[in-house]
């Protein structure tokens, strides 16, 4: 039987990117996956479409996370989709992964995108966990989307690194929290993947040789290795394993 047969798991920001190579993963994993993002429904729709064309079950819905209505909007979308397929509200796994960056170095930072990115890649996971927690199974799954740039100094976006550090200190205090239901709450952590968010620093042969470089397998990542570490933190075989900071990185910086 596949590992997440019969469990719905939502995924933010899977629209593009790692949340569409994580939503493909758990797909693959026999799971529902509600395919969350902000503002691209075509490029959700396509994540759907990639889905279902291999056999498995998605849907798409909106919710733009930088709206003081977020959450609300968010769980009200969820649960038209979910009814759409007669599937019940209660679900397994959520993978905190949409998030915006950008912020450039301190120089550049003005309040407003400070505010911005603090209420999409922060705010919005915690209460989208706080929301959620009565309709989140026990022995559930929990995965935040980190990043790197929260163990190697990363001036270029000071704004976004420290983001991704709120993100951890919140997977760590969640895990203890939420441990006496038996879910895992676990951050992973990528390098630099070949995304959308990062295609300004790959536009050349040499940024982009630069950039795989930082690999000690000498490449830039790919959804999918991110995706195939979630797909283990989500299954049953990772029950032992909550509250950690999990390097996906491709050995950056080693
Ligand atoms: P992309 O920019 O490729 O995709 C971002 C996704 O998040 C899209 O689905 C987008 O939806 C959604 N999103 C962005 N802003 C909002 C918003 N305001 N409201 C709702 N949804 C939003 O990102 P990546 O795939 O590269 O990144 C995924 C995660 O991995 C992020 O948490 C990122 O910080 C992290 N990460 C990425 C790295 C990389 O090198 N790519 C390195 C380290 C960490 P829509 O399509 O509708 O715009």
């Amino acid at each position: 039987m596949s590992a997440l047969a019969g469990r719905t798991a939502i995924v933010t920001g899977a629209s593009r990117g790692i949340g569409r190579g994580i939503a493909e993963r758990l797909a693959t994993d026999g799971a529902l996956v509600a395919v969350h993002y902000g503002s691209n429904e075509k490029a959700a729709l396509e994540t759907v479409e990639i889905i279902e064309g291999r056999g498995g079950r998605a849907f798409a819905f909106r919710a733009e996370l930088g709206a003081p209505d977020a959450v609300d909007t968010f769980y009200a979308a969820l649960d038209a989709g979910l009814a759409e397929r007669g599937a019940a509200r209660e679900f397994d796994i959520l993978v905190n992964n949409a998030a915006a960056s950008g912020s450039g170095r301190i120089h550049q930072l003005t309040t407003e995108v400070f505010d911005r990115l603090f209420a999409i890649n922060v705010k919005a996971p915690l209460f989208l966990v706080q929301r959620g927690l009565d309709r989140l199974r026990d022995g559930g799954r929990i995965v935040n989307i980190s990043s790197a740039a929260t163990k190697h100094a990363f001036p270029d976006s000071v704004t976004y690194a420290m983001t991704k550090g709120a993100v951890d200190t919140m997977t760590l205090a969640l895990a203890k929290e939420l441990g006496p239901r038996g879910i895992t709450v676990n951050a992973v952590a990528p390098g630099y993947i070949a995304t959308d968010m990062n295609a300004r620093r790959r536009a050349t042969p040499e940024a982009s040789a630069a950039l795989a470089a930082m690999s000690v397998f000498n490449r830039i990542g790919t959804p999918a290795d991110v995706a195939d570490v979630v797909g283990f933190l989500v299954s049953d075989d990772a029950r032992w394993i909550t509250g950690q900071y999990v390097d996906a990185t491709g050995g950056t910086a080693l």
